[in-house]
């Protein structure tokens, strides 16, 4: 790993005597995120953490949401902080999925929030989808921000508020759902979810879309179409694949979706984090 590649050194250009404050190479802690230079080498994780800080100072993403991050980062280390063409076909399946859907949610947390709110906006406004927010620790002041968060990058309507579903098996705060969204959904973009949840949602017949950077998860081991590859390129990738399939008919869409291979998708990015085809 290089020095920039610890949590530490990214904030390096705000103390003045650090020996590097001023490097060019090591951006000042930015005020906004256009200041994070996009040719640094680290430019995707650089933007990631001031998005997630950011998420914090709002009130928007938990504390236990940094710890996430982190953990997503170091398997996107591995990756090459690259969409490997597995998770591209993923992303596919899932645009398929969700145009096929009689009701698709994209459910959104406190990470979501923060990394992709505009993108999210997007992908509803490209598939038809709703957008609910459900978060793993629930309170109605982060609910409400998340919501208006949502709301400032253009989302006409966020379900979640209501929480009059529940989720069988699961304990009550962790349970709740909008029954007209995530309760009624037939198709489910959970990006990011705790495995339990994930579970559990699979459970209820929901075909879910898991986007999560660790093949190796619950959640991406029970997904329908598990994403591996970093919220911040999934979310506007699968759009990108939803606009490119909007005038396809429902037959070529259910082929897209049966020439996705969950398990073979989840063997190629392990392969890829274990053995590294770094440059
Ligand atoms: P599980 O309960 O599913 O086995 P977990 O306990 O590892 O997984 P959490 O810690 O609840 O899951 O959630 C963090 C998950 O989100 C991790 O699997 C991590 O790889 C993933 N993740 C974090 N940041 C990102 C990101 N930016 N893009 C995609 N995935 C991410």
């Amino acid at each position: 790993m290089t020095d920039d590649d610890d949590g530490v050194d990214a904030d390096a250009g705000t103390h003045p005597t650090d020996e590097r404050a001023g490097d060019p190479e090591v951006p000042a802690d930015p005020e906004h995120e256009s200041e994070i230079p996009e040719d640094h080498p680290r430019y995707q994780s650089l933007l990631t953490r001031h998005r997630i800080e950011r998420g914090v100072d709002l009130g928007i993403t938990s504390k236990q949401g940094l710890i996430a991050e982190g953990r997503g980062e170091a398997f996107d280390y591995l990756l090459g902080e690259e969409t490997i063409p597995s998770a591209d076909a993923a992303a596919r399946a899932a645009a398929a999925h969700l145009l096929l859907a009689d009701h698709a949610v994209l459910s959104v947390n406190g990470n979501v929030a923060a990394l992709v709110p505009g993108e999210i906006v997007d992908l509803a406004a490209a598939t038809g989808a709703d957008i609910e927010v459900n978060l793993f620790n629930r309170t109605e002041e982060r609910m409400e921000a998340i919501a208006e968060h949502l709301r400032e990058h253009g989302a006409s309507e966020v379900k979640g508020l209501t929480a009059d579903g529940r989720i069988p098996g699961l304990s009550h705060e962790r349970a709740k759902v909008d029954a007209d969204g995530i309760g009624d959904a037939d198709v489910v973009v959970v990006p990011l979810e705790d495995g339990d949840r994930a579970e559990a949602l699979g459970a209820m017949g929901k075909t879910e879309i898991v986007i999560d950077l660790n093949p190796m998860s619950r959640s991406a081991q029970v997904a329908a179409v598990p994403v591996v590859d970093n919220i911040i390129r999934a979310v506007p990738n699968v759009t990108r694949h939803a606009e490119e399939l909007a005038d396809a008919g429902d037959e070529e869409l259910r082929e897209v979706v049966e020439g996705f291979d969950a398990e073979a998708a989840l063997a190629d990015a392990e392969r890829a984090i274990r053995e590294g085809d770094l440059d």
